[in-house]
């Protein structure tokens, strides 16, 4: 508390002797109370401010930038962005403008009043639209944005969910959910994260002109779940053809990719929800031979591996059912389904983390859950524990390669875990 107080009065003697304003000085220093420092009547910026304004000569236009929000329309954005009725309406007209989405930056240049200089925002598609005064109107141009791509290195430790780690981190939502899908093969997001799991990612990041736009592929990351490390690094092997195929590898090469992903159940912000807590609608896999998972009505369930449909539709006591036949003379069961994914008919192929279709309480169930049978030879196997096939590994001719692009990041993640631990000793 003392050092928060003495931080603060600090800030305000640098601002103070920054404006060269030490006179008012005196009178702040003797306030007796920290609070009284803070309100903004006593910093000296407005005064200097206006010294300045009074020497310069008006600027000829302003620019501003707006977010284009739900709920927005383009008449209520353009209005933010002080663009005057008669440009608003010209606006309004140009298709371009169509391209608004929630998320949208709009950047103007405005006179004071109310004409526009120019107008510029990314479209969905990386185009960037620019609107300028074109003799009496207005003309629209379009061009392919200048994405640069930098990479990021976050980590978090999980403390309640998946998600309020990376959000406490700046983890972006399309990261948390890469990770879910890399460790797919290992861990169940679902039932196997703890407390004290930490997870390590560095990851690309697309940006214009130096802003951060969104987040590309993970290109390595480390997750430590109860104790035990994971590590995946991001690789395009070249197959016979020469083709790339990309993937995560473990740093000695091996595929991180499973035959059967741990949980056909997709990981989401809505889903995650559950992952700490007991679930409700368990019972013991030897009662009855499947694994039950409470999960919102609607929560998509995927296929765990590769396979062909055998049966779609209605059973008994599971309700709308899916029953997928893989190699190996593998099964997989996903019951109480609400509805089914599209194309998930008797002889269809699905490739793994395919939509098989979405988590209801057809049959007899007394809740939303998804029930989940895993059968080797018609015989009901605990998928939960389970050693499950990997994918190929990194071949042999390209590890060279593998290691000299992999170590870098590697040392990345030991950078990441050593600071870590550091900061928690
Ligand atoms: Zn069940």
């Amino acid at each position: 508390m003392i050092r928060n107080l003495s931080l603060a009065r600090a800030g305000v003697l640098a601002v103070l002797a920054l404006s060269g304003m030490v006179a008012a000085l005196a009178t702040i220093s003797e306030a007796p109370d920290a609070q009284l420092l803070l309100p903004k009547t006593t910093l000296p910026e407005p005064l200097a401010i206006a010294v300045e304004e009074a020497t310069l000569p008006a600027p000829a236009s302003f620019i501003r930038e707006e977010r284009f929000q739900r709920g927005d329309t383009v008449a209520t954005l353009l209005a933010r962005l002080g663009i005057g009725e008669t440009d608003a309406r010209a606006l309004a007209r140009l298709p371009q403008l169509r391209l608004f989405r929630p998320g949208t930056t709009v950047a103007a240049d405005v006179r004071p009043d109310g004409t526009l200089v120019s107008l510029s925002f990314l479209s969905p598609r990386d185009v960037l639209v620019r609107v300028e005064r074109d003799g009496a109107g207005l003309a629209a141009s379009e061009s392919p944005a200048a994405l640069t791509t930098r990479q990021e290195m976050k980590s978090a430790e999980i403390r309640s969910s998946l998600f309020a780690a990376t959000d406490a981190a700046g983890i972006p939502d399309s990261v948390a959910m890469q990770l879910a899908d890399i460790f797919g093969g290992d861990v169940d997001f679902h039932r196997d994260l703890r407390r004290g799991d930490r997870i390590a990612v560095a990851y690309e990041m697309h940006t214009l002109e130096g802003r951060a736009l969104r987040a590309g592929r993970v290109l390595a990351a480390e997750f430590v779940n109860q104790g035990r490390s994971l590590r995946a690094v991001w690789f395009a092997a070249a197959d016979a053809e020469g083709r790339r195929n990309g993937g995560y590898y473990a740093p000695d090469g091996k595929n991180l990719r499973k035959a059967f992903l741990r949980s056909p159940l997709e990981f989401s912000r809505v889903s995650s929800t559950f992952g700490m807590r007991k679930h409700p609608f368990l019972q013991t896999w030897r009662a009855h031979q499947g694994v039950d998972y409470a999960a919102p009505t609607g929560t998509r369930v995927r296929a765990a591996g590769d396979g062909v449909v055998e049966f779609a539709g209605r059973q008994g006591g599971y309700g709308n059912v899916v029953i997928l036949r893989h190699g190996g003379n593998n099964t997989t069961l996903y019951a109480h389904l609400n509805g089914f994914g599209s194309g998930i008919r008797k002889g269809a192929r699905v490739a793994q983390g395919e939509i098989v279709g979405f988590v209801g309480q057809t049959g007899w169930a007394t809740g939303p859950h998804l029930h989940y049978e895993f059968r080797v030879g018609g015989t009901a196997r605990d998928p939960l524990r389970m050693a499950l096939p990997a994918a190929l590994p990194v071949p042999s001719a390209d590890l060279p390669y593998f290691r000299a692009q992999g170590a870098p990041l590697l040392a990345q993640l030991d950078f990441l875990s050593g600071t870590r631990i550091a900061l928690f000793e």
